[in-house]
């Protein structure tokens, strides 16, 4: 007998399913022998990190043998200029992730309550099962947009946190910024709203808010913000949050003390000045956002508009079939099975040529479907 098995972990784990990521690039290649994949499944940033970015980290590579600034101090003077606000406002972490899980560690114990607009980001879930604590899904109504009343009918005096994700993902919709504050002004004082606007920068709608402007005008607010999109430094793990500074001391004391390592914190120095990469990087994604939106309703395939740099797309019964068989041709997107929409697939924005490629693909899978219906109904 494996004596292991009487090692028990923590009950709470027993609601938390293991996050499954889009697949890895290089892992499609071996098993597939490919010379050529295009991933869309992460919505990272398809061109590339700044080159700003990529010397500085250059440079600071012979002082790894030192510990990392553990309050990342140059880093948020900078985001603090940036985004007019001041350091004590500002928490820097191990990617937005590490975040969600110090917030989770700040606020929440064991029977209290989060609620979480669904289908969304799936680590809020984690975080709260992480802790003992209860998950509160409120269904986003037609169209994927936010359900405001559900929301506040939904809230309990043992309700810590409310998770909104505007541009939400999976979804792209977003929260307009009116409905935000009918949001804040209705909830009790002891509810802070996490906003999770890690992908801001893609959003183009005049009604749009990141949510900073709150967090300036001393609302109950969290701010989550990432360096691992339109700045395209995922690979390195680091994002930060903005919040009244009361909510900053409070979650610094979870905080390890070299949670952001050197490079990561000198890449994000560079990346966020260098406003270049991130109008290239905003500009490619509004445009081939739209060549992908043509291309999907020319194939008759419905799709959610996208406040982001991704778009939810509706194939049907045949969505999985239609994932493997773009998989097999190269093109790794996200099936929706995830989010429990077995109907549906995530792709992430490419650059044109990504884009071309991928539309390629479905439209010899669609039509092959459209043949094989057709046939089988005479
Ligand atoms: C990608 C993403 C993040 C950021 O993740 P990192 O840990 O910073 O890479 C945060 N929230 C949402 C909704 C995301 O999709």
């Amino acid at each position: 007998m494996n004596s292991t098995n009487l090692i028990r972990p923590r009950i709470t784990l027993e609601n938390i399913k293991p996050y499954k990521p889009g697949k890895p690039l290089w892992e499609v290649q071996k098993e597939l022998e490919l010379d050529e994949v295009i991933k869309l499944a992460s919505n990272e940033n398809p061109l590339g990190p700044s080159r700003m970015a990529i010397q500085a980290v250059s440079i600071s590579l012979t002082d790894i043998n030192r510990y990392p600034d553990s309050h990342a101090v140059e880093l948020k003077k900078t985001i603090a200029s940036k985004l007019v606000l001041s350091e004590d406002q500002l928490i820097v972490t191990n990617g937005a992730d590490e975040l969600i899980t110090l917030i989770s560690e700040t606020y929440l114990d064991s029977g209290d309550e989060i609620i979480v607009p669904s289908p969304s980001f799936s680590e809020y879930d984690f975080g709260a099962h992480l802790l003992g604590a209860t998950v509160v899904p409120v269904k986003l109504r037609e169209n994927f947009e936010f359900d405001i009343e559900g929301i506040l009918s939904a809230v309990s005096s043992r309700t810590k946190l409310i998770y909104v994700c505007s541009p939400n993902n999976p979804t792209g919709t977003y929260l307009p910024k009116d409905r935000l504050e009918e949001l804040l002004n209705s909830l009790p004082k002891h509810v802070l709203v996490v906003f999770d606007s890690a992908y801001s920068h893609f959003a183009t709608e005049e009604d749009y808010t990141d949510g900073l402007e709150y967090v300036r005008a001393g609302f109950p607010v969290m701010v989550l913000q990432t360096f691992s999109k339109v700045y395209g430094l995922a690979g390195l793990r680091i994002g930060f949050g903005v919040a009244p500074k009361e909510v900053i001391q409070s979650i610094l004391k979870v905080k390890e003390p070299f949670n952001v390592n050197t490079l990561a914190q000198t890449a994000a120095i560079v990346a966020i000045k260098d406003e270049e990469h991130v109008h290239r990087s905003t500009e490619n994604n509004t445009v081939v956002r739209k060549q992908l939106y043509d291309a999907l309703s020319g194939l008759d395939i419905h799709y959610t508009e996208s406040m982001a740099n991704f778009v939810l797309v509706k194939i049907g019964p045949d969505a999985k079939f239609v994932y493997e068989q773009l998989l097999l041709k190269g093109v790794i997107v996200r099936y929706g099975d995830t989010w429990g929409m077995p109907d549906y697939i995530r792709i992430s924005i490419g650059t044109e040529k990504e884009n071309r490629e991928l539309i390629e693909a479905l439209y010899t899978i669609v039509t092959g479907l459209k043949l094989a219906n057709f046939r089988s109904n005479v």
